[in-house]
């Protein structure tokens, strides 16, 4: 209490002044970003709300503060199912003290209408421990709304084209069958060629409609629990018989987690056989081997691709490398976009679409883990990919479920 003259004033405690307007302040500094901003404490109560993010949720700043997070941000997968507690990426930052990222999900706001949102949870460490966490929200509704009519072009385009190619296909053939046409031999090699580019472009479409298909499948996965070292052992054999037209060769390494690994593997896989259990649509996961092998063989000329394959608690690592033309290192950070093609005097005459890496990135970013690449030009390339790793424990209990369902 202060004494001015005769008047007596009640007063705050001056530190509890400073922390008001310290808030006040930070609340005008979070209102000037374009940013959806929150800023949540260890009990997952909101603290500050900036008014961007306020609008998206149909709350008000004043009456979402000290509410609980999930309360007030509702998140909604693509199908507007609420995101369960264990997903949440309020609750999986906090947990893991990582920054948790997605594009996939949306916020319910006024008249539980879902806006699709870029989320970023970041955990504020504290001696190692979560403390508060700052969670950022863009509203990417029309950047979904432009990414969803370009791929609803590039499907119809796609489809729609099959039907001529088709037709082409068949008279193509019937011009090559001497029981419907006539031909002399520098005819017949025409058509033998314009066969293979026909081939070529169906295969281009096909491709084209994969990758546009390519959400949707994943939306549709069918996970199992998938043991991943005889998995890919038995995949590798079918491998080595693809390599084997080229003259090439596999060699299968369990427990190498790196090309450079000097560690005597192949015993380990001989003596000890480490389950690396992983929950994954078992189809989804050999086309992504399927194309980062094919890759391997296509930029190659001769010698050997390793396929390897290591664990730690959390994650399963699997790399392919391959003795090829690698990929400069400018490169190296685009070949996952979407139609993406190296164009150096080396890749110009093989053939592909840039979307095989994207399908292969859009999965294994699906189970959550990661995809890249290390490459020197002239000696070859290294593609890893990461997923997360069952227990032995939740292996069983995962099968089990997947038998109930
Ligand atoms: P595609 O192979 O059909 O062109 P991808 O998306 O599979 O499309 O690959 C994108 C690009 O990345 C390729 O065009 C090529 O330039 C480069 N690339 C991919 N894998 C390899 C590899 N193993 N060795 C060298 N370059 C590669």
């Amino acid at each position: 209490m202060f004494s001015f003259g005769k008047k007596t004033v009640k007063t705050v405690a001056p530190s509890a002044v400073s922390q008001i307007s310290e808030m006040q302040s930070l609340q005008g500094i979070f209102n000037n970003l374009d940013d959806g901003l929150v800023y949540v404490d260890q009990k997952g109560t909101i603290k500050l709300i900036n008014e961007n993010a306020a609008r998206l949720s149909g709350w008000t700043t004043k009456d979402a503060a000290n509410i609980d997070v999930k309360f007030v941000i509702k998140l909604v997968d693509s199908k507007m199912v609420a995101v369960p507690n264990e997903s949440n990426p309020f609750v999986t930052a906090f947990l893991t003290r990582k920054q948790v990222k997605t594009k996939d999900l949306s916020i319910l706001g006024k008249n539980n209408q879902a806006i699709p949102i870029d989320l970023t949870v970041n955990p504020i460490l504290v001696n190692g421990y979560a403390f508060n966490s700052l969670v950022i929200i863009k509203d990417i509704a029309s950047e979904k709304l432009e990414e969803n009519r370009l791929k609803d072009f590039i499907s119809t385009a796609s489809h729609e084209m099959r039907t001529p190619i088709a037709s082409i296909e068949g008279f193509l053939e019937l011009a090559l069958n001497p029981k419907t046409a006539t031909l002399d031999n520098r005819g017949r090699d025409y058509i033998l060629k314009a066969k293979d580019a026909m081939q070529r472009l169906s295969e281009l479409f096909g491709e084209l409609l994969n990758t546009t298909n390519a959400d949707d499948k994943l939306i549709v996965s069918n996970p199992k629990v998938i043991e991943m070292s005889s998995a890919l052992k038995k995949f590798t054999d079918v491998l080595n018989q693809m390599a084997e037209k080229k003259n090439m060769s596999v060699e299968y390494k369990v427990g190498s987690s790196s090309p450079d690994d000097v560690s005597d593997t192949d015993s380990l896989s001989k003596n000890i056989s480490p389950q690396y259990f992983v929950f994954a649509d078992p189809k989804l996961l050999s086309d992504v081997i399927d194309k980062l092998f094919d890759n391997a063989l296509k930029f190659s000329k001769e010698g050997r691709i390793t396929v390897g394959i290591s664990a730690d608690d959390s994650y399963i690592q699997v790399y392919i490398k391959d003795p090829g033309i690698g990929i400069p290192q400018e490169n190296l950070p685009h070949i996952f976009q979407k139609f993406y093609r190296v164009d150096t005097t080396s890749t110009r005459s093989i053939g592909g679409s840039g979307l095989g890496l994207n399908f292969c990135k859009e999965t294994i970013e699906y189970y959550k883990g990661k995809i890249w690449a290390e490459s020197i030009v002239g000696k070859g390339s290294t593609f890893y990919f990461t997923i997360p790793r069952l227990s032995a424990e939740q292996a069983d209990q995962y099968s089990k479920a997947v038998v109930a369902r």
